[in-house]
């Protein structure tokens, strides 16, 4: 089992990564889902109804927005975040209209900040709203490899991968029997499948190890190896895993936005510690995108 694994996945690895379990500015994981959804929840506690003064782009490549698009939006009042896949959206609008939505797919390390006018722009701040009140709305992102895009409402379609973008992991149209309609046009292993917004959107890295760990099944099995309880397993599991990180992160996040919590999780990247489940250990495979399982709990058939 040992070298059919680092044959096929290289070196394996079962350093746990400590640190990286509470983090403010810290090693750099996408945010997904749950993530996504309570900072888009807050945003809209915060900010939804305040107007803004000025929007500016600091560090100008990360936002696909001219200057005089960006200008057009002072006066513009906030709507209400929402999250759709990876994407955080922001409604700008006027006269009660919308007018603008800015998509952000904050990929690696992009982060949303509120922090008071005063304080000194970051370097890498890709966006940086000054709202009534004294607080700005910036976008930070040390890697630089988030998307900012600044769309008419009807425009949508025109941001990479939206029109081709499966339905939401937690949408509540998407029923067991829909979830196996979808599997079937999906081949490959697991792991990528549940990755892969075109299957279904908002899941990385992280919480794919959290569901296919509750599922009981491995990350490199192939879907057609599924049978009809595995497939229910897999759709309990990712509804249930997300939902479960959801409510931890809404008492665990705000009000600072800019923070992301994973301590809770109970396998991705703890390669070596004890599985919660059997007691036997975790391992871990590949580098920064890590996948952490528990080789008795979930069986490669
Ligand atoms: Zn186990």
């Amino acid at each position: 089992m040992d070298d059919a694994l680092t044959r096929v996945y290289g070196v394996v690895c079962h350093t746990a990564a400590k640190a990286y379990h509470t983090v403010q500015w810290g090693p750099p994981r996408v945010p997904e889902l749950p993530d996504l959804t309570v900072v888009a929840e807050e945003l809209g506690r915060r900010v939804a109804g305040r107007t803004v003064l000025e929007a500016t782009a600091p560090t100008p490549i990360l936002v696909r927005a001219t200057p005089e698009e960006l200008s057009s939006l002072a006066g513009a009042t906030l709507g209400v975040a929402t999250r759709r896949g990876k994407f955080l959206l922001l409604p700008f609008e006027r006269d009660g209209a919308p007018m603008r939505i800015l998509a952000a797919n904050p990929m690696l390390a992009g982060r949303f900040w509120l922090t008071p006018h005063r304080e000194r722009v970051r370097a890498r701040t890709g966006l940086r709203l000054a709202l009534d009140g004294d607080e700005d709305l910036r976008y930070v992102d040390r890697e630089m490899l988030g998307k900012l895009y600044l769309v008419a409402p009807e425009g949508m379609d025109q941001i990479p991968g939206w029109p081709e973008m499966g339905p939401d992991a937690d949408d509540p149209k998407l029923t067991l029997e829909a979830f196996r309609q979808r599997i079937r046009r999906h081949p490959g292993e697991l792991k990528p499948l549940l990755r892969n917004p075109r299957f279904v959107a908002g899941i990385g890295n992280a919480y794919s190890d959290e569901i296919l760990w509750e599922a009981q099944l491995a990350p490199f099995r192939k879907r057609s190896t599924l049978n009809d309880d595995d497939i229910a397993r897999l759709y309990d599991a990712m509804r249930s895993v997300l939902a479960d990180a959801t409510k931890r992160l809404r008492v665990l996040v705000p009000p600072e936005i800019e923070t992301q919590h994973r301590e809770f999780l109970k396998v991705h990247l703890r390669g070596g510690e004890r599985c919660p489940r059997c007691g036997r250990e975790l391992r871990q495979i590949g580098g920064r995108e890590a996948t952490t399982f528990c080789r008795s709990c979930q069986p490669p058939f």
